[in-house]
């Protein structure tokens, strides 16, 4: 990391508001003292079956929002020049007015407010590059065939881009992160090699 660094000079992607969410120390490895990390098997992520996300659609909840007309899109990168953010959505619902990021997530369990962030970190990439607002988007649990949504509310937005500045000041100052409180957290980290006040 150069001193001449400025905030502004930071781009960031998605991904990394999910992870500092889960642990600080995992975006300052990967921005402040480029590591190589261990993979885990949580890092190892299927592909969804196109018949697991037609049944989640054709679900009560989702039907209102109109997606069996939608666009679909996979996998796609968006980058916003100016947000300093970019990121791959896994699916990109697009209808006539609205336009609906999909998270997929293949681990049990429901979604945190890291997936949360997630979410609004593509609604803000997607409401700068396209003229549609974003007003909800979607976490698919591929492995319960269930689907979260989520309301994709202004404060959220604000607080996705305070995390984004918090973020830029770790990295420009190059601030060493607390560890999260939970160490059950650090059991399947692949940085665990590096956070040895952890155990
Ligand atoms: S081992 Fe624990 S403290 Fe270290 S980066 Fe992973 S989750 Fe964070």
């Amino acid at each position: 990391m150069t001193e001449s660094l400025s905030q502004r000079d930071i781009v960031l992607r998605v991904s990394d508001l999910r992870q500092y969410q889960y642990c600080p120390r995992v975006v300052f490895y990967q921005y402040v003292l480029p590591v190589e990390s261990r993979p885990t098997y949580k890092m190892e992520k299927g592909k969804a079956t196109q018949q697991i996300i037609e049944r989640l659609e054709a679900r009560r909840k989702l039907k209102k929002y109109g997606l069996q007309k939608g666009t679909r899109r996979f996998n796609t990168w968006m980058t916003s020049e100016n947000l300093g953010l970019s990121g791959k959505v896994d699916m990109l619902i697009e209808t006539q007015d609205r336009v609906y990021p999909v998270d997929f997530k293949f681990t049990r369990g429901r979604p945190y407010k890291n997936h949360v962030y997630q979410l609004a970190g593509y609604s803000l990439i997607l409401e700068d590059i396209q003229s549609k607002p974003v007003t909800q988007g979607f976490v698919y649990l591929i492995l319960q065939e269930d689907v979260v949504v989520f309301d994709m509310k202004e404060k959220i937005k604000e607080e996705c881009r305070a995390l984004l500045e918090e973020i830029r000041g770790m990295i420009q100052e190059e601030r060493f992160p607390e560890p999260p409180s939970s160490r059950a957290k650090c059991t399947d980290c692949e940085y665990q090699n590096y956070c040895r006040d952890v155990w």
